[in-house]
């Protein structure tokens, strides 16, 4: 793999940037390979890099409909956090922001994390409730996540000067997770994507799987491509909103569905505010981007959708919620807004297992998905090789619907 450094910038600058490496190869397609995994987003492609980089497996294809890294990995807010509520999250999404730290290093590929902090900004007693119990558990974990009061959210936000004791809704206090982050979500796909290359995965854009194939024992034998038909006694599914659309060719349901979320940008500004800030009893929250943007996003809208655009009541509940806090905002004009189809369990925990179908693993419901990408590749790639699911990953089962074994996390990942 070239390495990317000041060195290799300058040394390519002076020669008009004309021998950069190509970061992945476009190999031909094989028809038969020992691991097929489809989607070439972010769960998809760190799944394929832990494969070969953790455990030695690197006769792997990773497949996608489009083009690698123009999905929700792409339209994504990019916020990274910890703060969730039930033993069964918590250490996995510590372990995720740990690793996207220490990704930039280990990828050789900027990523541009920003260790941000985020300020969750409450206006009900429920509210301050839920989070202070999800306090408690994080301090188990040794996640943070600390009670500031209204005084400190607005030294610490002068932008904010509404919500005070006449507003509709005043402000109580807040909660402060020094952990959260942001960064830049084309290169953690391109990142992953490079690596993994280096490492001999082959990567295979516009090749959209059509159907999965099962042998007469019932196991997975391979994919149908528009492209033929390839092989593979093991294939993970990580194609976000369309899990279902794929699994079902297979004969299997699972507990399901897609729904549409969105985000907006404002034209830039200068710095304005230096944490992500979240108003979860509003129903929207914002961080700036390194380009002065602010990156806006809002609450998902109610029924299942495949859009991937806006719809203008979420629009606008959306941007009136938060001139209710930042007045001063009405002035900003928008540039840009875009929508994402994910899917979504009855918990709103993930699923990351094998499936009733053996050999076909399916990593789904990644509702907050962006967060988790570097811990569910980890975790998934052990369970693929190993055949036992990763201690971090042990509760996220398909099994735990049938035995009413919820990992609730409702309101903590979506207001759903
Ligand atoms: C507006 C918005 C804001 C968000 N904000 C955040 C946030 O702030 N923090 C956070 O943690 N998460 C956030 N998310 C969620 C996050 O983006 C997703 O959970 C995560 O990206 C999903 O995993 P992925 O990257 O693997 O999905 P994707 O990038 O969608 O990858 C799936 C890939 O599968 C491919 N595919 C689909 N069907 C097929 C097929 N039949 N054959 C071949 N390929 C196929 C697609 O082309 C796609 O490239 C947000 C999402 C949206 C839409």
């Amino acid at each position: 793999m070239q390495r990317y450094s000041i060195f290799s910038l300058a040394r390519n600058a002076l020669a008009g940037h004309r021998n950069w490496a190509q970061a992945w190869r476009s190999p031909p397609l094989r028809d038969r390979y020992e691991v097929i995994v489809i989607g070439a987003g972010g769960h998809g492609l760190a799944t394929a890099y832990y494969l070969a980089k953790e455990h030695g497996i690197t006769d792997v294809a990773v497949l996608d409909r489009g083009w690698l890294g123009g999905g929700n990995v792409a339209r994504n807010t990019v916020t990274i956090r910890a703060n969730y509520l039930r033993d069964a999250s918590i250490p996995f999404y510590v372990k995720s922001v740990a690793l996207y730290e220490g990704l930039t290093r280990e990828l050789n590929f900027n990523l541009m994390h920003s260790r941000r902090t985020m300020i969750d900004v409450v206006h009900t007693y429920p509210k301050m409730r839920e989070l202070r119990r999800r306090q408690l558990t994080m301090d188990i974990y040794g996640a943070t996540y600390e009670q500031i009061s209204t005084e400190e959210i607005r030294r610490r936000i002068p932008a904010l000067t509404g919500g005070g004791p006449d507003a509709r809704l005043p402000i109580i206090g807040g909660m402060v997770h020094t952990d959260a982050g942001v960064n830049r979500h084309d290169a953690v796909a391109w990142g992953y994507a490079r690596a993994a290359d280096a490492r001999g995965v082959e990567m295979h854009q516009q090749t959209p799987v059509l159907s999965l194939i099962r042998g007469a024992d019932g196991r997975i034998e391979g994919v149908e491509t528009t492209r033929g038909r390839l092989r593979a006694r093991k294939v993970v599914v990580a194609v976000s909103g369309h899990t279902t659309t794929l699994t079902e060719t297979a004969g299997l349901k699972l507990p399901l569905r897609t729904m549409n979320l969105t985000a907006f940008v404002s034209e830039p500004v200068k710095p304005l505010v230096d944490v992500v800030v979240n108003c979860p009893d509003l129903g929207f929250y914002f961080s700036q981007s390194d380009k002065g943007e602010l990156v806006i996003g809002g609450a998902p809208d109610s029924g299942q959708s495949f859009r991937r655009d806006i719809k203008q009541h979420v629009f606008e509940d959306t941007v009136g919620a938060m001139l209710e806090l930042f007045p001063a905002f009405r002035k900003l004009k928008l540039m840009r807004q875009w929508g994402g189809h994910l899917d979504i369990t009855h918990d709103a925990s993930p699923i990351m297992d094998e499936t009733d179908v053996p050999g076909l693993f399916v990593t789904a419901g990644w509702w907050g998905g962006y967060k988790a990408i570097p811990a569910g590749g980890l975790c998934m790639a052990h369970h693929v090789a190993t055949g036992q699911p990763h201690p971090l990953m042990a509760g996220f089962t398909v099994g735990r619907f049938k035995h009413l074994d919820f990992i609730m996390e409702t309101g903590t990942t979506t207001a759903r």
